[in-house]
């Protein structure tokens, strides 16, 4: 049996950085189910938030920061970025619903941990000056995003990576390994149950402190960005072990999925100028977002898309997709700085962006809500923040909660790193003066009983039928627009699922990579998830940044209703027997002042 220290689970932005802060003072292992550079961090596109203030020669106009209603902030104009700005700005894109001390810390430390990549080497584009280049993105006052072209979750990925295999006398890696399970008594977190995908052996775990960094769960939507591996395993297992899951209802659509395949076109073609265009071929942004136009917030920019579609001026025979048009920017831009985009839409729908304009679709993208923590990366049980001992999360799947409603791009890769490295540092100190808790004798069984429940099962239900319900429910039911009756159906929907899902039959009996088993137990744990995202989203009765319910919208002026005086919290849904139980949390709120949302 295995014993580290600390044991990391996932091995992407949040993981690795992570365990370069555990390796400091003691032994420390990461868990993946995926190879660590295979994790949906390397697929990131547009970049990462730090206010360094590096203006790009073009845009050396300067600045006027715009911080509304008497927040602090220096009268004169700016001609470069400022961390009070960056701060504001995520407060003002999560619609307030952020814990502002969350973000001030994701600010703050931004600048440091942006500089520590350089140094490890990652391949940031540049100004002519040298400087790390930065470019516009939603919701951001300032060009704030560092980018290595198009590709800058690889970049940091491959970077954090290298740095992890230098020190791999120090950081053990259990490769294809997935966890089933963590074992919890008496509030203490005492290790994990893993299942080796290469021999189908169950393993024990022994370990003071555990760190989830598992990730986001597109996957329970048909349409999504996300990679195959984004199931929400860690959120699932936490929710299952008594922890609750918070503000699940709000996630984010992100504007520019391709057309019925979700692949997403970054948001750095817009911040370089791309527009949005209607079936009517007209740019419809003006009349969401006036200043910002298609550089406005995700959450504004998906419901205009859907908006648009609604009244009938979607493109295409169904009049259900938006354009994304790059026509008009210059070759040597779209070849430097978005390359990727421009061979994904070659590859998949076969498409010149330099003549023709490119089918797109607001696509689930990102999960704001997740395990909640403290600044430290603990994980809190209740609004009181009762601590579980010596367990973390951190990265998407964590919920501390910096984005609040809505997530501005590039600030989670951010977030991965910042909560990553301080839930590294809380670890470190934990597992320096605890002892290694004993293990119960029952520590596996709950997991055994699952791989065996599915392996045995001869039920007549596929996995594959039943995800696919459940990803179509999600999508159409849950979506960018909610409502009650359509929430119900896919409550329903979900609660249907969880029942067939008990009669469920894989073909594979087989030991090793048994990927036919590993696809039934994701599926078992979006099933549990999707429930606290539609529940959450049910009795949410407003609309708040990701959260738009038609009840409380107004479609003419595309403005949603939200009501500060009841819904300005924090939802904690509990697992329930077979339900959920709803409880609320205050927000954290001390500098800016809830104001109308206008961009
Ligand atoms: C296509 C795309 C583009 C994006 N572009 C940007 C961008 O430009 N800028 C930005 O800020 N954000 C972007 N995001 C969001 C951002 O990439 C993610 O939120 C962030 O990378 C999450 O990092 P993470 O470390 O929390 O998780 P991930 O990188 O998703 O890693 C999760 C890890 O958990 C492991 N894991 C999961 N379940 C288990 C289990 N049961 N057992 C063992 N291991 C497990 C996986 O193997 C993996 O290693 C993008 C997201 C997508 C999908």
């Amino acid at each position: 049996m295995p014993t580290h220290d600390v044991v990391i689970v996932g091995s992407g932005l949040a993981g690795m950085r992570a365990a370069l802060e555990v390796c400091q003072g003691a032994s420390v292992a990461i868990v993946s189910k995926v190879h660590p550079v295979r994790s949906h961090s390397g697929a990131a596109q547009g970049g990462i938030a730090a206010a360094l203030g590096n203006m790009p020669p073009e845009r050396t106009a300067k600045i006027q920061a715009r911080i509304e209603n008497g927040a602090v902030l220096p009268d004169e104009e700016l001609n470069e970025d400022s961390i009070l700005l960056h701060w504001f700005d995520i407060c003002k894109g999560g619609d307030y619903l952020v814990d502002q001390d969350a973000a001030q810390m994701t600010a703050e430390n931004a600048p440091t941990l942006i500089y520590q990549y350089e140094r490890w080497g990652a391949a940031f584009s540049r100004l002519p000056n040298g400087k790390i280049a930065q470019r516009p993105f939603g919701g951001h006052q300032a060009p704030r995003a560092c980018y290595a072209a198009d590709r800058t979750g690889h970049a940091l990925l491959h970077c954090l990576w290298e740095q992890v295999m230098k020190r791999s006398d120090q950081v053990t890696v259990y490769s294809e390994w997935i966890v089933l399970d963590l074992i919890i008594r008496d509030n203490i977190c005492r290790g994990l149950v893993v299942w080796d995908l290469n021999t189908g052996r169950l393993e024990t775990v022994h370990t003071k402190a555990v760190i989830f960094a598992t990730g986001g769960y597109g996957r329970a939507f048909s349409i999504t960005t996300n990679a195959f591996a984004n199931t929400g395993d860690g959120i699932a297992i936490a929710y299952r072990n008594g922890v609750p899951l918070m503000d699940m209802e709000f996630v984010q659509f992100h504007p520019t999925g391709l057309y019925r395949l979700g692949i997403l076109l970054s948001e750095g073609a817009r911040g370089e100028g791309a527009y949005l265009i209607n079936g009517e071929g007209e740019r419809f942004m003006h009349r969401y977002a006036p200043t910002l136009l298609e550089k406005g917030p995700r959450d504004i920019v998906a419901r205009a898309e859907m908006m648009e579609i609604m009244e009938g001026r979607g493109g295409g025979p169904k009049k259900d997709y938006i354009y994304l048009d790059l026509r008009h920017l210059p070759a040597e831009l779209v070849r430097t700085r978005l390359p990727q985009i421009s061979d994904l839409v070659t590859k998949f729908v076969g498409i010149d962006w330099s003549k023709e304009l490119i089918p797109i679709q607001p696509a689930a993208h990102y999960s704001m809500g997740g395990i909640p923590t403290t600044l430290q990366g603990e994980v809190i049980l209740d609004a009181q923040e009762t601590l579980v001992k010596g367990l973390y999360a951190a990265g998407e799947c964590s919920c501390v909660s910096v984005h609040g409603a809505n997530r501005l791009g590039v600030n989670s890769l951010l977030e991965a790193t910042v909560t990553g490295w301080a839930a590294g540092r809380a670890a470190l100190a934990h597992s320096q003066q605890a002892e290694l808790a004993p293990l119960p004798a029952d520590a596996t069984a709950s997991a055994e009983a699952e791989v065996k429940g599915i392996l045995e099962n001869e039920g007549t239900e596929s996995v594959a039928d039943l995800r696919k319900t459940l990803q179509e429910a999600m999508t159409e039911k849950c979506g960018v627009f909610r409502d009650a009756d359509h929430l119900k159906q896919c409550l329903e929907t979900v609660k249907d699922l969880q029942h067939r899902f008990h009669n469920v039959h894989i073909r594979d009996k087989g030991q090793v990579f048994n990927t036919a088993l590993q696809e039934a137990i994701e599926l078992g744990h979006m099933l549990d998830f999707a429930e606290t995202i539609v529940e959450g989203a049910l009795a949410r009765q407003e609309s708040r940044g990701a959260h738009a319910r038609l009840e409380y919208f107004d479609l003419k002026t595309a403005a949603g209703v939200r009501d500060d005086e009841n819904w300005l919290k924090h939802t904690l849904a509990y697992r329930d027997g077979d339900g959920v139980r709803l409880d609320y949390k205050p927000v954290r709120i001390f500098k800016f002042k809830p104001i109308a949302r206008k961009y």
